[in-house]
């Protein structure tokens, strides 16, 4: 599904952007091309200005004088004296038609009637080629008056070169542009796939979360489906036992579900943190005093360190960060053996105050302790207890982050495991 989404998401911004990108290419390239014509049909009309004055002021044209203008441009020249060709060298048939259509487009487009206004009349003009294939032609028609008769000059210049120029430069003006987009696709692709990144890996572990909640689900289920139909055919007192299992096995789906529903509503952001200022050591000291039975039962030795200086009282909620002390005593108990220790500290250096678990107890193997924080998380599955589901981290580790805080784990000197809060003075 994410991959579809991916492709036709990179299209769309791939195409969204190269339609811009040819816009403006081709805007770019017209004003380009027109700017090309002009300049080009103005050092045309310059140098014909020139011609024209120098036909103007010489009484004779000679032959090398129209050799020359033939010479230094791709001119073609043709002299009507009184309407007749003067032949000053040998024209072929084509060019002979050629200039017959240019003096016809001349006389449709240009209305010369006498030499009031000076001797010389001379007619710069674009000249469509009409026959496909052949280039297009910049034409100028100069009227000269001699000895009262009229001298008609055509001039044309074919524009190969500029029309190669301009196809050169449309070649390489599409090349760049499909570089352009095949660069902008891929920057599309990843850039997609950077932004669908986090959303597929929510899903994925959405998906993760809903099969371990069911995988997690379905054994105190089981439980309760067989105690249900093994107490149908029991006496009285194999039919209390069951219904104590079914209790306690409900009891412990109930612990999961609220579990569950905490960590959704974290996700969820309908879940925050109410901060007041609190005292931490009485906080520790109230957890510790509460824990004490649970560690006599099983038992294992339970110390406090708190500082002997009074602290500044520390923001945070103080029923969370009671629940975070509850699974870490929880853990740390459940994962001593009988005899152990475990001691609950608290420390404030200015800045931070750091609360301390840590036991001599079974310990965390090195590559687990990256993972022990995720949902469903268990170390070692055949140790498992009952009522660990391997959601108590990843709910400590959620409050902390609330608080702007740090839960880190280490390895207690001499053994075990220690886990360290850590609370910023906000
Ligand atoms: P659980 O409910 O299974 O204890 P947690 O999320 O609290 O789940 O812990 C995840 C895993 O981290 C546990 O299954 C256990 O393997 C390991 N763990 C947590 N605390 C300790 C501890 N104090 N000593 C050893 N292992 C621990």
């Amino acid at each position: 599904m994410f991959r579809k989404v991916h492709f036709r998401l990179a299209l769309l911004c791939a195409s969204i952007t190269c339609f811009i990108l040819a816009v403006m290419s081709c805007g770019y390239l017209y004003i380009s091309e027109k700017s090309l014509k002009d300049s080009s049909f103005a050092a045309f009309q310059d140098e014909m200005k020139d011609i024209s004055g120098s036909f103007a002021e010489s009484s004779v044209l000679t032959w090398e004088q129209l050799a020359r203008i033939e010479d230094q441009g791709t001119y073609s020249i043709q002299i009507l004296d009184n309407e007749v060709p003067l032949l000053f060298h040998r024209q072929s048939s084509s060019q002979e038609e050629l200039f017959a259509a240019a003096w016809r487009y001349f006389e449709e487009h240009f209305a010369f009637s006498s030499f009031e206004e000076s001797p010389v009349y001379c007619a710069e003009f674009d000249f469509p080629s009409k026959s496909s294939g052949s280039s297009d032609y910049y034409g100028c028609a100069i009227v000269l008056e001699r000895n009262g008769g009229m001298l008609k000059i055509m001039i044309l210049m074919p524009l190969t070169a500029l029309e190669q120029q301009i196809r050169s430069q449309r070649i390489l003006f599409s090349l760049l542009t499909a570089l352009a987009a095949a660069a902008l696709f891929l920057f599309a692709w990843y850039f997609t796939w950077k932004l669908l990144r986090p959303l597929e890996e929510s899903q994925r572990r959405q998906t993760q979360f809903v099969a371990a909640a069911s995988h997690e689900l379905r054994t105190p289920l089981a439980v309760i489906l067989s105690c249900a139909s093994a107490s149908r055919c029991g006496n009285e007192e194999e039919r209390a036992h069951f219904l104590d299992s079914i209790q306690s096995e409900g009891m412990r789906m109930s612990g999961l579900i609220d579990d569950m529903l905490l960590l959704s509503g974290m996700e969820a952001h309908t879940w925050s943190v109410e901060m007041r200022p609190t005292e931490l050591d009485t906080l520790l000291l109230e957890t510790f005093e509460a824990f004490e039975p649970v560690a006599a039962e099983k038992p294992v030795r339970l110390a406090i360190e708190l500082p002997q200086e009074a602290l500044p009282p520390c923001s945070c909620d103080p029923g969370r960060i009671r629940q975070v002390l509850s699974i870490l005593l929880h853990n740390a108990v459940s994962y001593t053996p009988a005899q152990g220790l475990i001691r609950l500290s608290l420390a404030y250096d200015r800045k931070t105050f750091r609360i301390q678990v840590a036991d001599n107890g079974i310990g965390i193997p090195e590559e687990e302790k990256s993972r022990i924080f995720e949902r469903f998380y268990r170390a070692d599955p055949s140790r498992s207890r009952k009522g660990h589901f391997g959601l108590g981290l990843a709910i400590a580790s959620e409050i902390i982050k609330a608080h702007q805080g740090q839960i880190l784990v280490g390895d207690t000197p001499g053994g075990g495991s220690t886990f360290t809060l850590l609370l910023p003075l906000l």
